[in-house]
C-alpha cells in the first residue's frame, strides 16, 4: 500500500506539469527524494525488557530552505510513506512561500500500548539516532498523528543535551513554556477555517443551514469541528477511530470534546452521561461517515480514506482535506466527475506547517508574539495562497489540487533553476 502511496503522490506532480513549463532539470531533481534515514531504537521497557523500535526521517528536498515536516507514531508507519509525506511537505512549503524544504518522519508503533515513560523513552532514543541528520538549520521536525507538544518538548531537550546548548529551534510544536510558538496547537484547524472562510461564498446555503461531517478528532479534526460549530455550521458528525456519532439536528462540539478528554476515547459518549442525555445520536462508523450526505466533508485522520473503492458513494458537495493524502488519484478523478470541489491537503492543512515557521522565526529572534500577531500572520498566508490557487484553476479549467501543485511548482521549479539549468551550462 505504503508503495503505491508515493507512486500516487507522484502522480499528482505528473498532472500538473501538463499546466506549468518547468524544466526538465527540476522535474528529475523532484523525482527523489534527497536523503532517508532508517534507525532502530532501542527502549528499555517497563518490565525490563528490551523492545527495537524502527524510525525514520526523510528530507525530500532542500532547494528553498532547511527541510520541515512531522513526525508520527503509527503502527502502519514505513520508510514508503514518510517519503509521500516529505513529499506532500515539500510542495506544502512551496504552496506557502515558507521558505522551507519537505521532509517527515516517524515511528512504527502502537503508541496506545506504551506507558508515559516508555514513550519519554522512545522519544529521547529517537533523537539520540537522528541527531545528525536534523537540526534548526538542516532539518526541523515538529508534531503530526500521535506525536503531542510534550513529545516535542522531550524532543528538544534531547537534543540540547546532544549539542550541548539549548537549541530550541530544532524543533517546533512544542509547549508554550518551553518556546513553543502561541497558537500552535489549534494553527492547523484554523489555517483550514481560514481557507473555508475564503471559498464559503461558494456554498449554497448560510452557516446554520450547512452540514459538516469531521473524520478523526484528534488535534486537526477536534478543532477545526470547534471552529465550525463556534462559527454556527451544523456539524452533524464525528469520529476516532473506534468509530463515529451523528446527529442530523447538530452535534455539540464543545461537550463531545470535553467528554473525549475525560474518556480517551468517542465510545466513551455513546449512550453514557450528558451528552447522550442532551442529543439524540446514531452511531456510525468511519465508512458510514464518508458517505453521509453533508454538504462539506472533513477527512482529518489518516491518507487513502477516499479510494476508487468508495469514491462514488461520496455525497458531500465539498472536501477540504484537513488530513494528509486522504483521497488518492484514483478517487480524485472520480469526484471531480460528480462535480464534487476537493480541496487540497497542502493547501488546506498547512496552517500547521505556517505557525511552525513563525515558532522557528520566534526562536531564533527571541522576541515572542501574541495570539492575535500570529493569527493575524496566519490568515493573512492562509488566504493570500487560496486566491493564487483559485485563480489558477479558474484560469486553466482545472481542479484546485492539479491548480495548487502548478502554484507549488512554480516557485520550486525557479529556485531549483536558479542554480543553473542545462541551458545554461549546454548553450551559455
Ligand atoms: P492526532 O493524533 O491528534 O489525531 C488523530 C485522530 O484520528 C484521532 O482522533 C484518532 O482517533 C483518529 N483516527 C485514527 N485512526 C483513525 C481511523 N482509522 N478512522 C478515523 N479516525 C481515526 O493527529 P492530528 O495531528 O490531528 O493529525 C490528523 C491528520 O492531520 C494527519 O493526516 C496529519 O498528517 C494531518 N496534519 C496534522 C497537522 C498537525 O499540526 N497536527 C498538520 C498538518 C496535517
Amino acid at each position: 500500500m505504503s508503495e503505491s502511496l508515493f507512486s500516487d503522490a507522484k502522480q499528482r506532480l505528473e498532472t500538473a506539469l501538463k499546466y506549468i513549463s518547468i524544466s526538465e532539470d527540476a522535474i528529475e531533481h523532484l523525482k527523489f527524494p534527497k536523503a532517508s534515514l532508517t534507525v532502530s531504537i532501542p527502549v528499555r521497557m517497563d518490565n525490563g525488557s528490551l523492545r527495537i523500535f524502527q524510525g525514520y526521517r526523510v528530507r525530500y528536498d532542500d532547494t528553498r530552505g532547511p527541510t520541515k515536516g512531522g513526525i508520527r507514531f503509527h503502527p502502519d508507519v514505513t520508510l514508503e510513506e514518510v517519503q509521500s509525506l516529505a513529499f506532500w511537505m515539500t510542495f506544502k512549503c512551496a504552496v506557502l512561500n515558507l521558505p522551507f524544504g519537505g521532509a517527515k518522519g516517524g515511528i512504527a508503533l502502537n503508541p496506545k500500548e506504551l506507558s508515559k515513560m516508555e514513550l519519554e523513552r522512545l522519544s529521547r532514543g529517537y533523537v539520540d539516532a537522528i541527531a545528525d541528520f536534523i537540526g534548526p538549520d538542516i532539518d526541523i521536525p515538529a508534531p503530526d498523528l500521535y506525536t503531542s507538544p510534550m513529545i516535542m518538548g522531550w524532543m528538544m531537550d534531547q537534543y540540547s543535551i546532544i549539542r550541548r546548548q539549548i537549541t530550541p529551534a530544532a524543533f517546533t510544536g512544542k509547549p508554550v513554556t518551553i518556546g513553543g510558538s502561541l497558537g500552535r496547537d489549534t494553527a492547523t484547524a484554523t489555517g483550514a477555517y481560514y481557507v473555508i472562510e475564503s471559498i464559503n461564498q461558494l456554498f449554497p446555503s448560510a452557516p446554520q443551514d450547512t452540514t459538516v461531517a469531521v473524520q478523526g478528532f484528534g488535534n486537526a479534526g477536534a478543532h477545526i469541528a470547534e471552529l465550525l460549530f463556534k462559527a454556527g455550521y451544523k456539524v452533524v458528525a464525528v469520529s476516532d477511530s473506534q468509530g463515529g456519532i451523528y446527529t442530523k439536528n447538530g452535534l455539540d462540539i464543545p461537550s463531545i470534546r470535553q467528554y473525549k478528554e475525560a474518556h480517551r476515547g468517542m465510545k466513551a459518549i455513546y449512550c453514557r452521561g450528558t451528552v447522550c442525555n442532551i442529543i439524540d445520536h446514531e452511531v456510525v462508523s468511519n465508512q458510514e461517515l464518508l458517505t453521509l450526505d453533508v454538504d462539506i466533508l472533513i477527512p482529518a485522520a489518516l491518507e487513502n480514506q477516499i479510494t476508487e473503492v468508495n469514491a462514488n458513494d461520496i455525497k458531500a458537495k465539498f472536501i477540504f482535506e484537513v488530513a494528509n493524502g486522504p483521497i488518492n488519484s484514483a478517487a480524485d478523478k472520480i469526484l471531480g466527475e460528480k462535480g464534487i470541489y476537493v480541496v487540497p491537503d497542502i493547501l488546506v492543512n498547512a496552517g500547521g506547517v505556517t505557525v511552525s515557521y513563525f515558532e522557528w522565526v520566534q526562536n531564533r529572534s527571541g522576541l515572542y508574539w501574541t495570539l492575535t500577531e500570529v493569527n493575524h500572520r496566519l490568515k493573512q498566508k492562509m488566504v493570500e495562497e487560496t486566491k493564487h490557487i483559485w485563480e489558477i484553476a479558474q484560469q486553466h479549467a482545472i481542479s484546485l489540487r492539479t491548480a495548487a501543485y502548478v502554484h507549488g511548482l512554480h516557485r520550486l521549479g525557479e529556485a531549483i533553476d536558479s542554480k543553473g539549468t542545462r541551458d545554461y551550462y549546454v548553450n551559455g
